[in-house]
């Protein structure tokens, strides 16, 4: 199929998931739409026990190896402000991270392979997995099996400061390990004119804030990328009384999970300190919500090869602080998370992110690509190991 033609099929899709979108976990409509395209593809969708989101294969030319592309699907709880003609007709939900391009996208790479399919030497699985916002839907995915006998994963993200169609890849990690705190402070409330009779929450609070701000400024090399943000803070109900507690909130992100332990230890020091010289009780807990994308040097290579092939302009993709939990498949299975530009005005997660469809087809075309080339390479390999090939070799 000519680009332009699976274009124009592709763009009426995206218009009708991004006026549609579900939040993770929810995207009911967005799941039956997606199955019903993917079953004009010839695509065999699996019985698996997922309530949103499905995964689909398409099978080549025997067993051969297994090639995954993943799209995510899911919305986030933003009122659009975008005035776009097709902007959200589901209230305070909005596509605001370019999930409706990503699988309108892989909808368009199940076409091509789907079409092209005695070509291919081994097995697509197509996966549009659920929930990536609230981080929950990839490990639901890999929970079902239905990744098991993959060799390789190959997944993309808009990207809103390049430009439409240019494809950013880098090695290693570009989406970061991010973490998540709370602090309860316990003092002792009372009347805002006898300070001395309790053990003030805010003032405790305070003490952190300034405390955690000094983490990154103080305790961590210039020469490492951290972020400490607290976000969320909440004590009093009035202007004369003093609360008998406070609560904290907020995120540390960076590349590995020893520097995420390392930050969040020292915030509990902080925690400590702030404890002893106010007299109250803090009580601090922290976790890893996301651990940071790992693009296999190898293939990253190839990714980018196979995109200059195509005649994309390729550079390298921007790292930034935020999570994606196509992390966890690499953790599993190596691969890719690449980004195509889409030339937005304002970020993702801004009521004001728009995704340009123009390069839609584009997206599906390195999509199919990759997991074309992928398995030739792949059987190739498997075929050199082969007792005949190796007996000829001696
Ligand atoms: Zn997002
Ligand atoms: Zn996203």
């Amino acid at each position: 199929m000519e680009r332009t033609a699976l274009q124009h099929i592709l763009e009426p899709h995206f218009l009708w998931f991004h006026r549609h979108p579900e939040l993770g976990f929810e995207e009911y409509e967005t799941t039956a739409r997606i199955r019903e395209l993917l079953a004009k593809t010839g695509a065999e969708i699996l019985d698996l026990p997922l309530k949103t989101g499905a995964v689909a294969k398409i099978r080549g030319r025997g067993d051969g190896p297994v090639v995954a592309l993943r799209g995510d699907i899911d919305a986030l709880p933003i009122a659009e402000e975008t005035g776009l003609a097709y902007a959200s007709e589901h209230q305070g939900r909005m596509h605001a991270c370019g999930h409706d391009f990503h699988l309108t996208a892989l909808l368009g790479a199940a076409m091509l392979l789907g079409e092209d399919r005695e070509n291919l030497e081994g097995t697509v699985k197509l996966l549009f997995q659920p929930a990536e916002e609230t981080a929950g839907g990839a490990k639901k995915v890999l929970d079902t099996g239905a990744l098991d006998d993959v060799d390789e994963i190959y997944g993309l993200h808009v990207a809103a400061e390049l430009k439409p169609g240019v494809i950013g890849v880098s090695p290693g990690a570009t989406y970061a390990t991010v973490g998540a705190f709370r602090i309860l402070i316990k003092g002792k409330g009372g009347h805002a004119a006898e300070p001395h009779q309790c053990r003030d929450p805010i003032a405790a609070a305070a003490q952190i804030i300034n405390g955690a701000q000094t983490i990154v400024s103080r305790n961590i090399s210039p020469f490492e990328q951290v972020v400490l943000s607290i976000t969320h803070i909440e004590a009093g109900t009035t202007w004369n009384v003093i609360p008998p507690e406070a609560f904290l909130e907020g995120t540390i992100r960076t590349f590995s999970v020893e520097k995420l332990n390392q930050v969040a230890e020292r915030l509990a020091q902080v925690c400590r300190g702030a404890a002893e010289m106010g007299g109250v009780e803090v009580d601090y807990s922290w976790q890893v919500n996301t651990i940071s994308t790992k693009n296999d040097p190898a293939l990253t290579e190839f990714v980018a090869e196979t995109a200059k092939s195509l005649g994309f302009p390729v550079g390298p993709s921007t790292p930034g602080m935020g999570g994606e939990d196509f992390a966890l498949y690499q953790q599993r299975i190596p691969g890719v998370f690449w980004n195509i530009g889409v030339g937005s005005p304002q970020v993702p997660h801004h009521p004001g992110f728009i995704a340009d469809p123009a390069p839609l087809a584009s997206a599906s075309v390195l999509l199919a690509a990759l997991a074309q080339r992928a398995l030739k390479r792949l059987s190739g390999k498997n075929q050199s190991c082969s007792k005949t090939e190796v007996f000829e070799q001696l």
